[in-house]
């Protein structure tokens, strides 16, 4: 069964052609600066096949970029698939689907109003994936359709960790609570943990960490998300490449008062000027900060050492809400390639468990055990895989399992 994946922004949008139940790659690729001057890559994941990169196409619309997607995989030459009858179904990310969705689900119309309605807490993602599902819509009628929500797999917590200490009614008018992200990586993630430690989900406490330029660590008792880091907003938690993450909301007043600052000056600040760029000065980029950091420069080491610091708190704070911890889990960016973060964060932690095998560690971007054979906790590396989840997902519905 082949699976199209789409993961549509406002003027860009990420595709892969997989076959879920093979687990095989056909092709994948981007379409940017839709509306504006249409540029577009094709990666074919066959021998022999051409690579497009960057290439000129129109693309006024999403449509016309979902026509350039299907154009390349069934090109003759170069395309991998015979004919669009050989995509059985497409799977979209969907970033928030509040309080309605706790799974994925078939696109239909009433699916499509409750998305909309999702639209003030995420109003810069939502519109965007709204928009890839329509233009799929109209170029590919008839073909199923199913939304993958970032936000579902935490749906499972309990109200003490996902409400705030705010007036009630915030949260039963407005739906002010903790929703948590990134969940399809922390659920595909969570899943081959259970499937490497050869036990089942309902066995398992884990704590997964998704670190990458957004970051975001989900405490999974029993398989299922019961705390999270991320709230409202993807904005809260850890420190990240340039948000913020957790602050103390009296520094807002105080800021915005001194500097004559406005609300949206300063979120632009805390999403885009703070986290490791903000302490550092140097990058939001990991590998920068480490390279400066040997160089002499403190405050790169610094923002290394505060992220490196939230982490190992929270890992703590997961372990204690579960009562226990039976596997830690590195993803994403520096989760999956950072030798020296992953030790940081670690050590330390041997009064609950935890022993690195720093030989065992020393592996980038494939799934290991790193941690010491007599480790009470296991540690593990699983490269994540938003995409090959998204499949899953689409064809488990699609083929009614
Ligand atoms: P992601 O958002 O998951 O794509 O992660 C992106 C981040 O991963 C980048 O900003 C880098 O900081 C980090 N990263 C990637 N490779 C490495 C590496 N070898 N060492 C440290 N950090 C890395």
């Amino acid at each position: 069964m082949n699976i199209l994946v789409i993961n549509a922004g406002s003027s860009s949008l990420k595709y892969q052609l997989l076959d879920p139940q093979a687990g095989t790659l056909l092709a994948k690729g981007l379409c940017e600066r839709i509306g504006i001057d249409g540029k577009f890559t094709y990666k074919p994941q066959i021998a022999g096949k051409k690579v497009l990169d960057a290439v000129d196409v129109a693309m006024p619309t999403h449509s016309e970029a979902i026509q350039a997607v299907l154009n390349a995989l069934v090109d003759q030459d170069n395309g991998v698939i015979g004919s669009m009858k050989e995509i059985d179904a497409v799977g979209h990310r969907v970033v928030h689907g509040g309080e309605a969705f706790n799974k994925s689900v078939l696109i239909t119309e009433d699916v499509m109003k409750t998305v909309e309605e999702c639209i003030p807490l995420a109003p810069l993602h939502n519109p965007a994936n709204i928009t890839g599902i329509r233009a799929c819509q109209k170029v590919m009628p008839g073909v199923p359709m199913v939304a993958v929500f970032d936000t579902a797999f935490h749906q499972t917590m309990p109200a003490k960790a996902y409400m705030y200490a705010l007036p009630y009614e915030y949260y039963e008018k407005d739906k002010v609570r903790r929703y948590g992200f990134h969940g399809t990586s922390h659920k595909y993630v969570a899943a081959r943990a259970a499937a490497m430690l050869g036990k089942k989900p309902e066995e398992l406490k884990l704590i997964s960490c998704h670190l990458g330029n957004g970051s975001s660590i989900t405490a999974v008792d029993g398989g299922k998300s019961v705390d999270t880091s991320m709230g409202f907003t993807p904005l809260a938690g850890l420190p990240m490449g340039t948000r913020s993450g957790d602050l103390d909301a009296g520094i807002l007043q105080y800021v915005m008062n001194k500097y004559s600052l406005s609300i949206n000056d300063m979120l632009d600040i805390l999403n885009k000027k703070s986290g490791v760029l903000g302490v550092s000065g140097v990058s939001s980029d990991f590998r920068d900060l480490e390279s400066a950091g040997k160089e002499g420069n403190d405050r790169a080491a610094l923002s290394v050492e505060m992220f490196n610091y939230g982490v190992k708190k929270l890992i703590g704070a997961y372990a204690a809400a579960m009562g226990g911890v039976d596997a830690i889990i590195f993803t994403a960016g520096v989760g999956e390639n950072s030798v020296s973060q992953r030790l940081a964060i670690a050590s330390g932690l041997e009064f609950m468990g935890v022993k690195m095998d720093a030989a065992a560690n020393d592996v980038r971007g494939k799934e290991a055990v790193i941690s010491a054979a007599d480790s009470k906790v296991k540690v593990l590396l699983i490269p994540t895989n938003e995409e090959l989840m998204i499949a899953m997902d689409t064809a488990a519905l699609v083929s009614g399992k």
